[in-house]
């Protein structure tokens, strides 16, 4: 899918980093290197369908950067696959993992194929079969590149991945690395499923809790009561839903394939999800109203948008039509750069994919250290932390004379659970990265938008790690 007239989906993303490249100091030959997609290995195979007859399946792994190893990022089973889809992908998961510091090299997959028109055995076979050619030609293991859910995947084809790795591959120790957001029965980690939704929503609440931001957009500070609409209710966009819902924003509309609807009272995530998988639409849905095209929920004045289904959706055509004050580009690649640039001229904020929706792969991060230190999060502190602060709590009330009431006692004795870490840790990476960025944006008054200057801190961080290497013959 191409981006507008002129520029592929990776075209796009090379202007975007031309564009910050200005901003930093490094040579050409290391821009040039930093931005090049490293190996592109486009493969076809064979599946037998259950007709009986043999189809030849088109698919691709792009590695972007090796600066850091190993390789990180999504499979996606979509018509739509393209080399140079998942070379821009891939490069944006490169971007992505500098921004939010997590120590890998950018990757990217891709299968082309409508997995709606596949029964689930089709479906395993396609995945084996792909996992197996990673396995072939080296592409895939805990050291060297670990794919992950994206759009159109997800747990489940995560563990026929590390199923037909680990069959491969008898007796390798850290082989549950080989890929995450797997099942927790499978050496997956808890908050993983919702890592991206709430990835998502502690980086917009970091941005609406700025008061120099809120106030150059005429907004109050903070989420509650805020507008959001929602484009796609598939796993980013369930979750970035649901939380905002959860802290006090009102979804006022939600969008999908089929259509969108609105309630400017608010609507519920699970309960549209119950009603589309019950009628197979979320039209029609009690108390909404249906919008006649599904794009025209992006049109909709509303303080936050979320477009989180693919990419493009916001082009140079339908942008000066929106109306919302903040972007928040859950999907990745959601706006084309000509859409940037009237968010520019129009004053609105757009917060970009490619570190707002990094909860995805940072607690995939989380899951792989996981994997790699054979032990659950909370194990060993738990019960410790327990009883010291069962302790405290004793010579508080000793020493006061009161006792502390029953909410609050359960609350301060609590010892962390696997899921709490989890998602401490990605609600402290979120806010360093906002933060990070922003510096940046506030450091120079000539870059343009938050892209820019995410751009920029990826660039800074990459080109850095090339510097200290000292790699280049
Ligand atoms: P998903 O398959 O779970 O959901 C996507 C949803 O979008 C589906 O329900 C689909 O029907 C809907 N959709 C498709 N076209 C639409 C349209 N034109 N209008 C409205 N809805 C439409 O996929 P996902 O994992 O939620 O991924 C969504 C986006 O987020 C993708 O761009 C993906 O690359 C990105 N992303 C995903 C993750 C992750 O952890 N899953 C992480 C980072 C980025």
């Amino acid at each position: 899918m191409s981006s507008d007239k002129t520029y592929s989906f990776f075209q796009s993303v090379e202007r975007s980093f031309d564009k910050a490249a200005t901003f930093t100091k490094f040579e050409k030959g290391i821009l040039e290197q930093i931005k090049a997609c490293n190996s592109v290995y486009q493969m076809r195979f064979p599946i037998k369908r259950d007709d009986g007859s043999i189809e030849v399946i088109e698919a691709y792994r792009v590695q972007h950067s090796q600066h850091k190893t190993p390789c990180k990022g999504g499979i996606r089973f979509s018509d739509e696959v393209n080399q140079d889809e998942v070379m821009a992908l891939a490069s944006l998961m490169t971007y992505k993992c500098a921004i939010v510091n997590v120590p890998f090299g950018g990757g990217k997959g891709g299968i082309k194929i409508n997995p709606r028109n596949y029964s689930v055995y089709e479906l395993e076979k396609i995945t084996r079969r792909y996992t197996a050619e990673l396995v072939k030609k080296n592409f895939i293991g805990p050291g060297i590149d670990v794919p992950a859910p994206d759009y159109g995947t997800g747990a489940r084809e995560m563990s026929w991945i590390v199923d037909t790795y680990q069959s491969l591959k008898p007796g390798e120790i850290d082989s549950a690395g080989c890929v995450t957001g797997k099942p927790v029965t499978q050496g997956g980690v808890r908050g993983r499923t919702e890592a991206t939704g709430l990835g998502v929503f502690f980086g917009i609440r970091e941005v609406c809790n700025m008061p120099a931001v809120m106030e150059k957009l005429g907004l109050q500070i903070g989420v509650k009561d805020k507008t959001v609409v929602v484009q796609g209710l598939g796993n980013v966009g369930y979750h970035s839903a649901k939380f905002f819902r959860e802290n006090g924003s009102k979804v006022i509309a939600l969008a999908e394939f089929e259509g969108a609807i609105m309630n400017p009272d608010g609507l519920n995530e699970e309960q549209v999800f119950q009603h589309r998988k019950a009628t197979g639409s979320i039209l029609n849905f009690p108390g909404a109203t249906n919008l006649e095209k599904n794009t025209d929920a992006l049109e909709l004045e509303c303080d936050i948008l979320i477009p989180a289904a693919l990419e493009n959706v916001i082009n140079g055509e339908n942008a000066p039509r929106v109306k919302a004050k903040i972007i928040g580009e859950a999907a990745n690649g959601p706006c084309t750069p000509e859409a940037d640039e009237v968010f520019v001229q129009k004053g609105i904020l757009c917060v970009p994919d490619m570190y707002l929706n990094a909860g995805g792969v940072t607690v995939s991060y989380f899951e792989w250290l996981k994997n790699l230190s054979h032990v659950r999060y909370g194990r060993m502190e738990k019960r410790f932390t327990e009883n010291l602060n069962s302790h405290i709590l004793s010579q508080m009330e000793s020493l006061t004379g009161k006792q502390v009431g029953a909410g609050e006692r359960a609350f301060i004795m609590h010892g962390p659970e696997e899921v709490d870490l989890v998602h401490s840790g990605l609600e402290e990476t979120m806010i360093t990265a906002t933060r990070e960025i922003m510096d940046i944006w506030n450091s120079n008054p000539n870059i343009p938008d938050m892209r820019t200057a995410a751009y920029v801190n990826a660039i800074n961080k990459v080109g850095t790690s090339y510097g200290e290497l000292g790699i280049f013959p």
